[in-house]
């Protein structure tokens, strides 16, 4: 690593405002507790941020609920031109702001570029539905009278968001609820509350209201989100992460009876038949896998490939991701970065360690790396995974690929709907007939035929069975933060 490009991450962490925002002001945290934010590529600390605790989500509630009737009221187009500006505000900064989420989240800076770019296309998108929010006018069926349907935002919503996609996960909830009228807090993960608050700046030089918007950053997500999900004035929760925590904060909804969006885990199978283009399977098994280090919810958990092309897919396979450069990830060249944490890292060798005990066959990798600091695992590739491993039914969140054979596609489908959760499932074929088969059939809120990525502002993102409720994004992306409201006329 150069001087300046050390002076540059310095500058780039400088700059970001190291406070709560609650109500306008950024603040320290009741008591004045911090925390440390580390890079997972070298396990040093970057920067210490506030350590926000129960009291200061007293205060953000008071200003989320304080600025709900007035920012309800502000025209459409108005909540659309902020989004709008703070869409042209992200693009203009992507720079800084993709080596500010590379060092606190590990990714490469191009893909940390990628993230930030799809991210501000959901404000794009979310401008231009501010406008196109309808209701309904109807003669009543017997003549006598009128149905007049209006939708009006939720009321104030938290919106809680992971670390492994830190700015995109925020904007595809702070987007619509913007666009619908509603006020906000983000908790975002304590892994990465940099980008958060980078974001948080620019929502607010873009012309956010004060009290729209609070930011709240913590390592103890119970004390602060307790509270405000026994408050009487939330209306809604929006969570991103894990569905063991997505399901205890269902439970703790229900005392409120809020509305909910939940964005939760996946198992993603990857079908490759035998008449798949091998080299379009590959390619989007690599995408599937790698994409941001294999720690994204739609990342290809199994891959399930057709005996008869089972042995050139995995050499293939092995062959593209065992040459991908491993490093930090704002040097050149590096495709893969570090893990987020030593938990991560620890949970992926388990899983491997498992599989290999049950039987499965290390291709390439298979170890963590160890030669540096960080917490570095290399991309893996396993064949023969017995049907037992725990890794066909867990998130791997990691770069490993494992691949199992399957006869025929009754066999295929069976297998990939054989789990618990339901995000996306992807398929390579040249049949049309059986990539129509195989969508129908396939237990998940998205499918990819032929494609190994599926996220796109414009289309519904979201899971059936315990992968979540809801959608984010498309046309219906705004419907989470709508209450409909019917009005009966006596006309
Ligand atoms: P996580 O552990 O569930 O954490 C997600 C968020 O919930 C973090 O902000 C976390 O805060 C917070 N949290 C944890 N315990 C909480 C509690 N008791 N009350 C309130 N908030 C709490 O998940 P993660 O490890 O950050 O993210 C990875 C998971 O997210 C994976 O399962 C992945 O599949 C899922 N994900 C799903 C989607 C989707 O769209 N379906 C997209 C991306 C990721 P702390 O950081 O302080 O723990």
């Amino acid at each position: 690593m150069s001087d300046l490009s050390d002076k540059r991450e310095q500058l780039v962490v400088e700059r970001v405002p190291k406070g709560l925002l609650i109500g306008g002001k950024w603040r320290p945290a009741s008591g004045g507790r911090e925390y440390e934010v580390e890079d997972p590529s070298t396990a040093q600390p970057l920067c210490a941020v506030p350590d926000a605790g129960a009291e200061d989500a007293h205060a953000a509630m008071d200003a989320a609920a304080g600025a709900q009737a007035a920012w309800a009221a502000t025209a459409p187009r108005e909540r659309g031109e902020i989004l709008r500006n703070a869409f042209e505000l992200i693009v203009e900064r992507q720079d800084d702001l993709a080596v500010l989420m590379t060092l606190e989240m590990g990714k490469p800076v191009a893909e940390s570029r990628s993230e930030i770019l799809y991210a501000a296309e959901f404000f794009r998108w979310f401008a231009e539905e501010a406008v196109r929010i309808d209701g309904g006018w109807k003669t009543a069926p017997d003549g006598n009278g009128r149905i007049w349907v209006m939708r009006q935002p939720v009321g104030p919503a938290l919106l809680i968001t992971p670390w492994n996609f830190p700015t995109a996960m925020g904007t595809r909830k702070i987007g619509p609820a913007v666009a619908a009228g509603c006020t906000m807090i983000v908790k975002p993960a304590h892994q990465t509350p940099l980008s958060m608050l980078a974001l948080a700046e620019i929502l607010g030089q873009a012309g956010l209201p004060d009290g729209v918007l609070s930011v709240l950053t913590t390592t103890r997500p119970g004390d602060v989100c307790g509270p405000l999900l026994s408050d009487e004035r939330l209306r809604k929760l929006s969570f991103t992460g894990s569905t063991q925590v997505g399901r205890k904060l269902i439970e703790q909804s229900a005392g409120n009876v809020l509305r909910t969006s939940m964005e939760l885990g996946g198992n993603a199978p990857l079908i490759v038949c035998e008449d798949a283009d091998l080299e379009r399977a590959v390619e989007g098994a690599a995408i599937a896998k790698m994409r941001n280090i294999g720690e994204a919810c739609t990342a290809a958990n199994r891959m399930y490939v057709h005996a008869s092309v089972a042995e050139a897919f995995t050499g293939r396979l092995a062959e593209k991701l065992g040459s991908m450069v491993v490093g930090r990830g704002s040097e050149d060249g590096v495709q893969v970065g570090p893990l987020i944490d030593e938990a991560g890292r620890s949970k992926v060798d388990e899983l491997v360690r498992d599989a290999v005990a049950a039987g499965a066959r290390v291709v390439i990798g298979g170890a963590p790396l160890h030669d540096r600091p960080g917490y570095f695992y290399p991309p893996t590739v396993l064949a023969d995974v017995p049907l037992s491993a725990r890794l066909l039914k867990e998130e791997i969140f990691g770069p490993v690929a494992p691949v199992v054979t399957f006869d025929n596609d009754d066999q295929a489908i069976a297998l990939a709907n054989d789990t618990v959760f339901g995000l996306v499932a992807y398929v390579f074929t040249e049949s049309l007939r059986r990539g129509v088969r195989y969508a129908e059939s396939l237990e998940a809120g998205m499918v990819g035929l032929n494609k190994g990525v599926v996220s796109t502002p414009a289309a519904p993102f979201g899971g059936v069975k315990q992968s979540g409720l809801g959608r984010e994004g498309g046309t219906v992306g705004i419907d989470e933060y709508l209450e409909l409201k019917y009005v009966a006329l006596d006309v």
